[in-house]
């Protein structure tokens, strides 16, 4: 079992669907060993404070229906 190098950022995504505030991408790079560099990127989480806590199912429809999870 080979586990490559992978790092976990949070970065600013796209605006929320909700309340345009730029989302939190929770975002897994996997690095080559090699190089050094990102060569997948993959978005495991998006978050949104402030509707999370105020309008949770609200939320939790909008991005099932935008990207099919939660
Ligand atoms: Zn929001």
């Amino acid at each position: 079992m080979c586990t490559l190098p992978s790092m976990k950022i949070t970065r600013y995504g796209e605006p929320c669907p909700l309340c345009r505030t730029p989302l939190f991408l929770d975002v897994l790079q996997v690095r080559s060993a090699q190089s050094g560099f990102p060569t997948t990127e993959r978005v495991t989480r998006r978050r949104c404070p402030g509707c999370q806590a105020t309008r949770p199912e609200q939320w939790t429809e909008v991005m099932q229906s935008r990207y099919g999870d939660a």
